[in-house]
Formats: C-alpha cells, sequence, structure tokens
C-alpha cells in the first residue's frame, strides 16, 4: 500500500458515528524467502468505549499480527499491509507518520504482551520503569512520577506498593509481574487497551484475578478492550463480543451470549467442545481434529474444510463470505443454518 503520511492526530472528545477503534478489510503478509505468508486476510472489527470485544483463535490464526498492526510494531519488511484500514476515532493509522504514531502508541492505545517477565527489564526496579511513563511521556520530575508508580501499583492491587517499588521483577510472582505490566500500559490512560493473551503464562486462579482486574480498570476508564486468547473459557464473563479467526479471517462474529448458547460456525463449536467440563469427568476431552493450515499455502475454498465435520463438496472449492446472521452477528459458514441447528451432516 502507498503511504501517504500525515502528522495530524487523530481527535478527541466526542465520537459521532465513528467507532472509536475500527479495523477494516485488513490485509497483512509477510514475504519471506519461502514465498508469501497470508497471516491477516480481510479482517474488520470494532471496538467502542467501555466495550470488550474477545479476539478468538489458535496460534497463527492471525490474531496477534492483527493487534500488532493496530500498535504499528510489525517489522516492515518484511511485513507488508497491501490493503486495509486501521480508524482510532475516523483517522486511518496506517497513513499516520512514524512520528505521529508513536505520540498514538501506548498514550493513546497500549498493549499488555504475554510474557511480564520477557517484556520487563530485569536489571531497574520495577518503579523505576513504571515511573518512566510518566517522566518520558509526562515530564514528571523523578520523585513526583515514582509517587504516581506507587498509586499505580496500589490501583492495580499490589499488595505493600510503596515497600515493594523498588523491587526488581524477579522478586514478583507471575501474577504480580503481570499485573506491573497492566499498570505500566494503563499509566497514560490510554482510549484502547490491547491484551495479547494476558493470562497464559498464569494458574487458573490467577488467570481470573487478572480478567477481574482488567474488567474492573475498564469499567473505572471506559478504555476500549481487546482480548486477545486462545481460550473460549477465559473470555465468557468479560467480554460482550467475540471474533473468532482462523487462517488470517474472521469466521464467526457475535455478542458473547450468542457464541455460547448455540455458535454458527463449525471451528467455534469445536473450540467451545474442547473446554473442559466438570459434568464430563473421566471422558476423552474433545479435540478439533488436524492442524492449522500452511499459511504459505491456505486450503481451496473454506480455509477450515480439511478439519470440518459439516464439510461439503462446495467448501472445497468456494470461498465462504462472512454470512449476516443477524445485525450483530456473521459466520463464514455456508452451511451456518446446519451449524446453529446442531445438524451435523
Ligand atoms: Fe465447514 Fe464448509 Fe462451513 Fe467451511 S464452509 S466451515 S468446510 S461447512
Amino acid at each position: 500500500m502507498k503511504k501517504t503520511s500525515t502528522n495530524v492526530l487523530p481527535a478527541e472528545g466526542g465520537l459521532g458515528d465513528e467507532p472509536l477503534l475500527a479495523v477494516d478489510d485488513l490485509h497483512v503478509e509477510f514475504h519471506t524467502r519461502a514465498g508469501t505468508v497470508r497471516a491477516v486476510n480481510g479482517v474488520s472489527y470494532t471496538v467502542g468505549p467501555g466495550e470488550t470485544l474477545a479476539v478468538l483463535g489458535e496460534s497463527g490464526s492471525g490474531k496477534s499480527v492483527t493487534a500488532q498492526a493496530i500498535m504499528g510494531i510489525l517489522d516492515m519488511p518484511p511485513a507488508v499491509i497491501p490493503k486495509g484500514q486501521i480508524r482510532f476515532r475516523g483517522t486511518d493509522l496506517l497513513k499516520l507518520s512514524e512520528e505521529a504514531r508513536t505520540q498514538v502508541r501506548g498514550q493513546r492505545i497500549a498493549m499488555i504482551f504475554q510474557d511480564a517477565l520477557s517484556a520487563l527489564n530485569p536489571v531497574f526496579t520495577v518503579g523505576w520503569q513504571i515511573s518512566e511513563m510518566f517522566r518520558v511521556h509526562r515530564g514528571m520530575s523523578k520523585s513526583d512520577a515514582m509517587k504516581k508508580a506507587v498509586e499505580l501499583m496500589d490501583r492495580v492491587r499490589i499488595p505493600a506498593a510503596r515497600q515493594r517499588v523498588n523491587d526488581y521483577p524477579h522478586q514478583f510472582s507471575g501474577g504480580m509481574r503481570q499485573r506491573i505490566m497492566i499498570a505500566m500500559s494503563i499509566a497514560l490512560d490510554p482510549e484502547v487497551l490491547i491484551a495479547d493473551e494476558p493470562t497464559t503464562a498464569l494458574d487458573v486462579t490467577v488467570q481470573a484475578q487478572i480478567m477481574e482486574l482488567l474488567a474492573e480498570l475498564q469499567r473505572e476508564s471506559q478504555m476500549g478492550l481487546i482480548l486477545i486468547t486462545h481460550d473460549l473459557g477465559v473470555v465468557a464473563d468479560v467480554a460482550d463480543k467475540i471474533a473468532v479467526m482462523y487462517a488470517g479471517r474472521i469466521v464467526e462474529q457475535a455478542p458473547v451470549y450468542d457464541i455460547y448458547k448455540a455458535p454458527a460456525h463449525p471451528y467455534t463449536k469445536g473450540l467451545l467442545d474442547s473446554i473442559p467440563r466438570v459434568d464430563q469427568k473421566g471422558q476423552d476431552l474433545y479435540a478439533i481434529k488436524g492442524l492449522p493450515p500452511n499459511l504459505l499455502d491456505l486450503p481451496t475454498g473454506c480455509s477450515f474444510h480439511p478439519r470440518c465435520p459439516y464439510r461439503q463438496d462446495n467448501c472445497v472449492t468456494d470461498v465462504p463470505p462472512l454470512y449476516e446472521i443477524s445485525g450483530t452477528r456473521g459466520s463464514a459458514c455456508h452451511y451456518w443454518r446446519e451449524v446453529l441447528d446442531g445438524d451435523q451432516q
């Protein structure tokens, strides 16, 4: 895509008809020696203030690459964005100059990464790392910035924040380190927060606490939250809507309640059936057969056809569009009615 860059930052204040963030027909490719990896193939979604969108899919489904494109942290090249828009408050971020993009990144759209231990710098205290946000972006003095760091550590419920502000990352548990990452990401009151698998490295109880914390912070600040995960079980209580990704496309998009009640895509159904349930103790856990496709050589027709129990002949040749099921729901499956009704072929 030819880039005509601008320094005009997205407006603040009222949104009018525009969503807070809108990803529109986004395509991302990686040009490698082995060929072109089509990582994101026409993804569209929106998130509004105070809204939580869960983006769900296996590794390689394109969910994290889409997030990195929103943040503007893809290595380009080898990444190329041949098509699409990422509108933040109506301004296409892909058209912003790098200078303007830097002012959006971290300040107005922030991101929490999966692995807090490698994201934090081991040789600086956590207080120093949190307070850096205020020193660099707000021009605060060291002592004022450190006070703000303690406030933030309190806000993300780190016990004895005042005493622990001078500790190093390795002195904290995994859950506490993730809280520190969350503190850093919300330091500058972002309007959109992207959490990329924020609880994957944590045990189940701590996962629930971190999810609860994110939901609480979001309620307080009315951020738009994009929660990226491979685990449908994690998002049930916190998401408003879900976008399920497979092979770089959204295959189902719906309010969270609709998806849990009755999925309209065989892949979503497979993900739901894979969640362990206490009432099925002793039974084999369901797993979707086969492996995610090679993005260098996507299957013809519907990318899910080699693994799909609902497959028909036309699935091998015809790419399913995102069929509109209702005003808020879509499924990229030719046979979404049968899936919704639970009629396996
Ligand atoms: Fe399965 Fe066909 Fe639907 Fe693809 S389009 S998910 S192969 S039934």
